[in-house]
């Protein structure tokens, strides 16, 4: 899914909070913003193809001029069903891709005001949930991968052992030479077999890529499956983990810290995997010169449906 154009800070998405405040001062205002982001090429009518722009209604429904018939602006989004009012979703985007390292539940409670802890936590969960965009691109290049263990003390050398109430996440990512990294993906995986790890490879990385990995044997069939397999022997280089594969080293314990810090270490197993598509969104747009940019994108993959008539999608690459 690739948009044609660029959005532009100040025109397509707010600067900062003062912009985000005036923007957004009540219902109407946040409706006419999510009928901008699903329909940025003008609506056209289900029923009678009109053309014609619709008149927005009081209660948030697209009314057709041409055949008088209606659809729900926030049909098929997140925000659906929805009992609070959107300016307070939208507030909780916000503080969510405003924030460097993102917002936790109770924080989001405090800050807004939100009756329940719950209320707060089910939000940030279904927004995790639209961050991985279906159908992104693999990633190429050179990448490395890896597994970390999640939750509790760090064993190593106890690969696949004594890891019950632990979670193993593979991790891969981009590497550039000289330096620096580029996009990751990460996955919450059963076991550190080849019948785990192998698939995640194939899933996450492009045919024909360099794979770097360490000498465990579970990724021994990636050559069979079209990879070049550059396998970084740790204990016979001498060089310890982060030296040999310093990119997935630096994502596991930026990870580690985020789940400390943020969310205080209390991510349960079973929800991880939201957690990490977070962490994926926020990393993958590091280098977006504006904060308002990820609510930007956060919004778009709120709003997006099957349903999203006519949008222009052309191939190619859509890295904010
Ligand atoms: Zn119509």
């Amino acid at each position: 899914m690739s948009i044609i154009f660029s959005p532009i800070a100040g025109i397509d998405y707010p600067r900062n909070m003062q912009e985000f405040d005036s923007w957004f001062p009540d219902e109407a205002a946040c409706r006419e913003y999510i009928f901008r982001i699903r329909w940025p090429d003008g609506f056209r009518c289900a029923k009678c193809e009109s053309f014609s722009a619709p008149w927005i209604t009081a209660r948030g429904y697209l009314h057709c001029r041409d055949c008088g018939s209606e659809i729900s602006i926030i049909a098929g989004t997140i925000f659906e069903r929805t009992h609070k009012p959107l300016r307070i979703w939208f507030q909780t985007m916000w503080l969510a891709m405003s924030q460097k390292d993102g917002a936790s539940a109770l924080g989001l409670q405090r800050v807004l005001g939100l009756g329940s802890y719950q209320t707060a936590w089910t939000w940030l969960q279904k927004l995790r949930r639209v961050m991985i965009r279906p159908g992104r691109e693999q990633l190429h290049g050179t990448v490395e991968v890896d597994e970390t263990y999640v939750g509790g003390a760090e064993r190593k050398g106890k690969r696949g052992r004594g890891t019950h109430n632990k979670a193993i996440v593979a991790i891969a990512v981009e590497v550039f030479k000289p330096k620096g990294f580029g996009r990751v993906r990460m996955q919450r995986i059963a076991d550190v077999s080849g019948a785990c790890l192998v698939p995640f490879v194939c899933n996450v990385a492009e045919v024909g890529s360099e794979i770097v990995t360490d000498g465990w044997g579970g990724y021994n069939n990636l050559s069979d499956r079209k990879y070049q397999h550059i396998k970084t022997v740790i204990s016979e280089s001498g060089d310890p983990a982060h030296i040999a594969m310093p990119g997935v080293h630096r994502i596991a314990a930026l990870l580690k810290r985020w789940l400390l810090s943020t969310h205080q270490g209390a991510v349960s197993a079973e929800h991880l995997d939201y957690y990490l598509d977070e962490y994926t969104f926020r990393f993958n747009r590091r280098k977006s010169n504006s904060r308002g940019m990820l609510f930007y994108r956060l919004m778009q993959q709120a709003t997006a449906t099957a349903a999203v008539p006519y949008r222009q999608i052309v191939g190619g690459h859509n890295k904010g």
